[in-house]
């Protein structure tokens, strides 16, 4: 795909691995639209990506489907459309096992990290097809093929976007739309309530996952990486 203004809508590109993908599209002359709950952390990254091309962003939250509908109808409005599709907006509550964890920390998981790629590809499949095609990357983790304890609702989430975007690269790959599912171990953001520190260094940078995503959008359109697992190339030794 020549990247040259086409057009990226990526949940939760405000921090970490979104907003290095945003930059990333942007330096190659797409136009990106982000989105993320926290207006305040919105306007500064909108503010920063706008030096590197043309953006718009809007305060949704993926778990509502009217506040997806909105996202889409602003991007559409602003862009004319959509060709790439970066379902990356997601949470992990972690440190608690199930017996610990309350059913409304388990739901805000599962909403937000698999319910809304449901809602989202659901809107952009019909516009992708009016556009004789697309590219859907869903943004899973190794969390979505290693289980491990005091993570099961994260685990549970990611499995189930790992099942639901295998399916879907199946039905609509005849349609010009690719989707891979992007799995990384761990990333040096602030996720999870994490912070960005040099001690993890080792981990991968977002800036790396971008990358990826880059080279996956100019592969030949008769080959498509379907699961793409990226890895720490030298984590510690416990
Ligand atoms: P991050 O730095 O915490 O960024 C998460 C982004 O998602 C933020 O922009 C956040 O903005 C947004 N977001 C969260 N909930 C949202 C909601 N309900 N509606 C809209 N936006 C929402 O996390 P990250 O490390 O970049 O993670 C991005 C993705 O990579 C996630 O799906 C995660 O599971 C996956 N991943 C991360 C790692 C890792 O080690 N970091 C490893 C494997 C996979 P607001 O908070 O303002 O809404």
């Amino acid at each position: 795909m020549n990247l040259e203004n086409k057009i990226a809508l990526i949940t939760g590109g405000t921090k970490g691995i979104g907003f290095a993908i945003a930059e990333r599209l942007l330096k190659s002359g797409a136009k990106v639209f982000i989105c993320g709950r926290n207006k305040l952390q919105l306007k500064s990254s909108l503010d920063i990506l706008s030096a590197f091309g043309d953006v718009a962003g809007t305060s949704c939250d993926v778990r509502v489907e009217e506040e997806i509908d909105a996202m889409f109808a602003e991007c559409i409005e602003r862009f004319g459309g959509i060709d790439i599709l970066v379902n990356n907006a997601g949470v992990g509550i972690f440190g608690k096992t199930v017996e610990e964890t309350s059913f409304i920390e388990f739901e805000y998981t599962i909403e937000t990290n698999l319910y809304s790629v449901f809602h989202t590809c659901k809107k952009a499949i019909p516009l992708m097809k009016e556009r004789s095609g697309g590219y859907i990357f869903n943004i899973s983790s190794l969390a979505g093929q290693n289980a491990h304890p005091k993570m099961a609702s994260y685990n549970a989430s990611k499995y189930a976007l790992n099942g639901f975007t295998e399916a879907l690269m199946q039905e609509v790959r005849q349609d010009n739309i690719k989707v891979s599912l992007i799995c990384p171990g761990s990333v040096n953001t602030t996720f999870g309530n994490g912070e960005i520190t040099d001690e993890k260094d080792w981990q991968i940078h977002p800036n790396d996952i971008a990358e990826v995503v880059v080279d996956l959008l100019k592969i030949n359109p008769r080959t498509l990486p379907s699961k793409v697992e990226i890895r720490p190339s030298k984590p510690p030794i416990k």
